[in-house]
């Protein structure tokens, strides 16, 4: 384990020091379910989607956490003016979002808590804070609790920001704060929200603030002190400073480090907004574009290098990964099928090229480790020029645990259209069905040869005859 990585706390690249021997625990900040997922958001779930299968190739037994804000402003006004209960909103969309990650060959979190689930959680953070002098009741008696920022030293370290020069909160009416940068723990119920959006509370009813949720959830499922806490670099300020200073001014340690993922932008260089996303929803990019190469754009850049997107740039990445692909597909044709590591599996010593190792060890370092991959690539090509069988093997070998690491491999479970490892089986019993036909053929039992082909042409199977042999494809 040598993993380090750029704090964005700090300022400067650490080691990830596992607070447990031989396990990490993530708490990363999901989505707001309040409207369909496009790339920008998605980037940030196939990011912490490759650090996870690289710390499990690397030994370690990771917890990842990600949670589902389902209720917030805009989910409440979204449902209302589509006259339907906030939460068949925010759970429609949820579905989206499994759909859109799992397209995305995502695997599931470890566990997916929703803020609504944990409503006696946040509630017992807000008392602990106002108990310890960091929280108070709204002034003007409107059922609204604060964060005292002034009372926490901490506050501003994260982002390294003065109180002075930040943007003052604009979640509450800020009659009742006593300074405007004060965040709201606990939001009071208006006089027109659904009865069903407020929950009792020491200060009436109401329902928790954006911030509390995360605090309160990472603290349930990973305990006061944890490994490494992530999110889109639009979390850092105010999102990831509020959830900090609410943490550990109730005591708890919290995480570090801290890890922020970059933007998809669009060819403006500007952060993508709703209007110019429609484009770019993970739906209609995976109807345009192979998901995989669509994975693949998202996943060759640095994380934290901002993403321009364009379908050119897809089409470009989509060429890349098809290079990768047409090197295994032609070493698995002359040398066997061979099935790489896949999430769960011990790590195979030489498993790797001492390249790709490196390059993900320092920081996911993303474009070394997939130049590593065409080299390989490249290198497996040309001993099978040269009829160098063993160099061919370990290349395909490695070529392929490179690519499952990414969660590129063709065939990972985690592809829904995959059929997991069901596909490996369907290939051995089609190419056992084929060399049966080729044998009627050879005998001249020309009936039997056809029977076998209509058969797998009507479970949607082509068959193309190639010099080398027959192919099949759906
Ligand atoms: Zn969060």
């Amino acid at each position: 384990m040598s993993f380090s990585l750029h704090d964005s706390a700090l300022g400067r690249q650490v080691d990830l020091v596992p607070l447990v021997t031989g396990k990490i625990s993530v708490y990363c900040c999901g989505l707001t379910v309040q409207a369909a997922p496009h790339l920008g958001h998605i980037r940030k779930e196939v990011v912490f989607d490759v650090l996870r299968r690289w710390l499990t190739f690397s030994g370690l037994e990771v917890t990842l956490v990600v949670n589902v804000t389902d209720i917030d402003d805009k989910i409440l006004a979204k449902a209302a003016a589509e006259g339907r209960p906030w939460f068949a909103h925010a759970y429609f969309y949820e579905r989206q979002l499994h759909r859109a990650t799992a397209a995305l060959g995502c695997l599931p979190p470890t566990y997916e808590p929703r803020a609504t689930g944990h409503i006696p959680e946040q509630l017992e953070l807000v008392q602990e804070l106002i108990a310890r002098g960091h929280a108070y009741p709204a002034a003007d008696h409107s059922g609204d609790v604060y964060f005292d920022v002034r009372s926490w030293p901490g506050y501003g370290q994260l982002s390294h920001q003065r109180i002075a020069d930040m943007e003052p909160a604009l979640d509450a009416d800020p009659r009742g704060k006593r300074d405007p940068h004060d965040f709201a723990l606990w939001k009071a119920a208006k006089p027109d929200d659904p009865a069903t959006a407020s929950w009792a509370s020491p200060w009436g009813r109401g329902r928790p603030g954006w911030h509390l949720e995360c605090s309160a959830m990472a603290g349930k499922y990973l305990g006061d002190a944890f490994d490494l806490h992530g999110g889109g670099l639009d979390l850092k300020f105010p999102h990831h400073e509020n959830e900090r200073a609410q943490s550990q001014a109730a005591g708890r340690p919290f995480a570090h480090p801290w890890m922020h993922n970059a933007f998809v932008t669009d060819p403006s260089g500007e952060k993508m907004s709703k209007s110019l996303a429609n484009g770019m929803l993970v739906s209609e990019v995976v109807r345009r574009f192979d998901p995989r190469a669509v994975r693949y754009y998202l996943v060759a850049p640095h994380y934290r290098s901002m993403v321009e997107f364009s379908d050119q740039a897809v089409a470009t990445a989509a060429a890349g990964l098809a290079r990768l692909d047409a090197f295994v597909d032609r070493a698995s044709a002359r040398l066997g099928a061979v099935r790489p590591w896949t999430m769960g599996e011990a790590p195979a010593p030489q498993a790797l090229p001492a390249g790709f190792a490196r390059a993900m060890d320092d920081d996911l370092g993303a474009p070394a480790a997939i130049a590593q991959l065409h080299d390989s690539a490249r290198a497996g090509n040309r001993a099978l020029d040269a009829g160098d069988d063993p160099t061919a093997l370990t290349a395909l070998v490695q070529v392929q645990n490179m690519l499952s690491v990414l969660g590129l491999w063709k065939l990972d479970p985690a592809w829904p259209a995959a059929g997991g490892d069901l596909e490996p089986v369907v290939d051995g019993l089609v190419s056992a069905l084929l060399e049966q036909r080729q044998a009627a053929r050879a005998r001249r039992d020309f009936a039997a040869a056809d029977q076998l082909r209509d058969r797998l042409t009507a479970l949607g199977l082509t068959i193309e005859d190639a010099p080398d042999g027959p192919r099949w494809k759906r």
